[in-house]
């Protein structure tokens, strides 16, 4: 694929790719994966593409489901030892018995894009309407047994 300088595109189900599903909320959908293979003037072998997913995490404050758009763009260069120094914008990728797990390599880079922690932008949606509806009910109620009292006063 290297030689053919190979680009290849296409969908993978997420159900496929088990290290980033076992952090996510649903594992249904796809993940789009874009690679292209290609030898540069150094005679190095490059891996660069992208993969994007739309999934769900689950929020760290609320625990309820929430939507995460993941869009990851990489550029790889095989390597069969620790320690290389690459060029910006380069990342080593690991020949492991001079191969590659294409399915490993998309997980590590969805992992990579997915947040440590994941919470609803400033409020939790699920939180605020409870919020809402019981200082509401305070403020009505109370008039209503003022009211109450005084008629029962006169
Ligand atoms: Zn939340």
């Amino acid at each position: 694929m290297i030689a053919r300088e190979a680009v290849i595109s296409g969908q993978v189900s997420m159900a496929k790719l088990a290290r980033v599903v076992d952090l996510l909320a649903d594992s249904s959908g796809h993940a789009w994966v874009e690679l292209a293979f290609a030898k540069d003037d150094e005679q190095r072998w490059l891996i660069s593409g992208n993969v994007s997913a739309e999934c769900a995490v689950f929020c760290q404050r609320c625990l309820k489901a929430m939507p995460l758009q993941i869009e990851q763009e990489f550029h790889l260069a095989l390597v069969s030892s620790d320690g290389v120094d690459l060029p910006e914008p380069l990342e080593p990728c690991l020949l492991r018995n001079d191969s590659i797990n294409l399915h490993a390599l998309v997980e590590d880079e969805m992992l990579l894009a997915l947040p440590m922690i994941s919470m609803h932008p400033e409020h939790c949606n699920t939180h605020q309407p409870q919020a809402v509806e019981t200082t509401e009910n305070r403020d009505t109620r109370r008039p209503f047994a003022d009211l109450a009292d005084m008629l029962n006063r006169r």
